[in-house]
């Protein structure tokens, strides 16, 4: 465990998704004969909420429901309002926004406290080529909109810079959202899954981007909102906002790595980047009580050992993962 405190889950509730971003479903792997998951291997509402009460008891404070592409999953908001239902949990979701300007509303009326919209790049050309369905950027930006203006905030916008792909982007993603009171924060690419073909050289590292921005719009850091925050947080210095970076490449942060990741088919991952999860479901439809489901949590997480991105290398880029749309980004 490493002293690491269990604090954050993330639950994935679909491992379909309705975009194809050339660095996470290929679709030279994830085509029109995939094998995704049927729907009795779903976790169902019910089991989630039970599992969600249990991890709650386990310290979990906070709740990211993710994918694949969590909208997509039938009746979302009402696992949302089974979620809140059980109280003092932070509840969030992180979502490509195509389907968020008519689900905003649902959401937050059920419970949803905040939502994270990946986005990345402004330029509808690159835009299309990235997510590989043609999807025009100007409807995820009126996602975004929608979710703050249902008070969704603040509205979290993620880039993942690929290199020679939409670094030319960042710029002009941190002119646009300066002053719009969401934050942008930029994620180093990883060597996630086995599909999408990483390459230490197609890394931007954090600091380059950092640069980048702060020679047109000075940028001073801040201090961590809580510890263990993923996002190294800076503001602009004429006070128009903040942006954040994401360094899980070249500065890994497993010391303080606080989150547990639950499949699409209810299998536990203490690490996005580890081989094998443990089997949840069989426990809940084996009849397991709450308190043996929670002891097996409890142990599971004094057991973890995972540091993955602190060891990092082209030698471990080889090693067996699970891909990020079932295990849930
Ligand atoms: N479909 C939702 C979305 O687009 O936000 C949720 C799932 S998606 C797997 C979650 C996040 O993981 C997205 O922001 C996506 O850009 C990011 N992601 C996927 N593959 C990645 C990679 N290889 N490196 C860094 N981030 C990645």
């Amino acid at each position: 465990m490493r002293g690491r405190p269990l604090r954050d889950l993330r639950i994935s509730v679909t491992d379909r998704c309705n975009f194809r971003c050339v660095y996470c479903m290929p679709k030279d792997v994830f085509g029109s004969d995939y094998a995704f998951l049927p729907q009795t291997e779903l976790l169902s509402f019910e089991e989630i909420t039970r599992l969600a009460r249990i991890f709650k008891a386990q310290g979990v404070a906070k709740i990211r429901l993710t994918g694949g592409e969590p909208l997509l999953r039938r009746h979302l908001e009402r696992l949302v309002a089974m979620l809140a239902e059980i109280g003092g949990l932070d509840l969030t979701l992180t979502t490509n926004g195509a389907l968020l300007k008519k689900k905003a509303r649902d959401l937050k009326l059920a419970g949803l406290n905040r939502v994270t919209v990946s986005l990345d790049a402004l330029d509808d050309d690159v835009f299309r080529a990235m997510n590989d369905v043609d999807f025009p950027v100007a409807r995820v930006l009126e996602g975004i909109d929608a979710a703050a203006a249902e008070g969704l905030a603040p509205v979290k916008v993620n880039m993942v810079v690929k290199r020679g792909v939409n670094e030319h982007e960042v710029l002009a993603m941190a002119r646009h959202f300066r002053r719009s009171g969401h934050i942008l924060r930029f994620i180093e690419y990883m060597d996630v899954g086995h599909s999408n073909g990483w390459r230490m050289d197609d890394v931007v590292p954090s600091a380059e981007i950092v640069r980048m921005i702060g020679q047109e719009l000075p940028l001073l850091p801040i201090g961590a909102n809580y510890p263990g925050e993923v996002a190294q947080r800076w503001r602009y210095a004429d006070g128009s906002g903040e942006i954040g970076v994401i360094s899980s490449v070249t500065q890994s942060f497993c010391g303080d790595c606080s989150r547990a990741r639950l499949s699409t088919d209810g299998k536990l991952y203490t690490c996005l980047f580890a081989t094998r999860g443990h089997d949840f479901r069989a426990l809940l439809r084996g009849g397991a009580g709450d308190e043996e489901i929670g002891g097996h949590v409890a142990a599971l997480w004094q057991q973890r050992d995972d540091r993955y991105s602190d060891i990092r290398s082209e030698n471990t880029v080889g090693l067996p993962k699970v891909e990020m749309s079932y295990i849930g980004g």
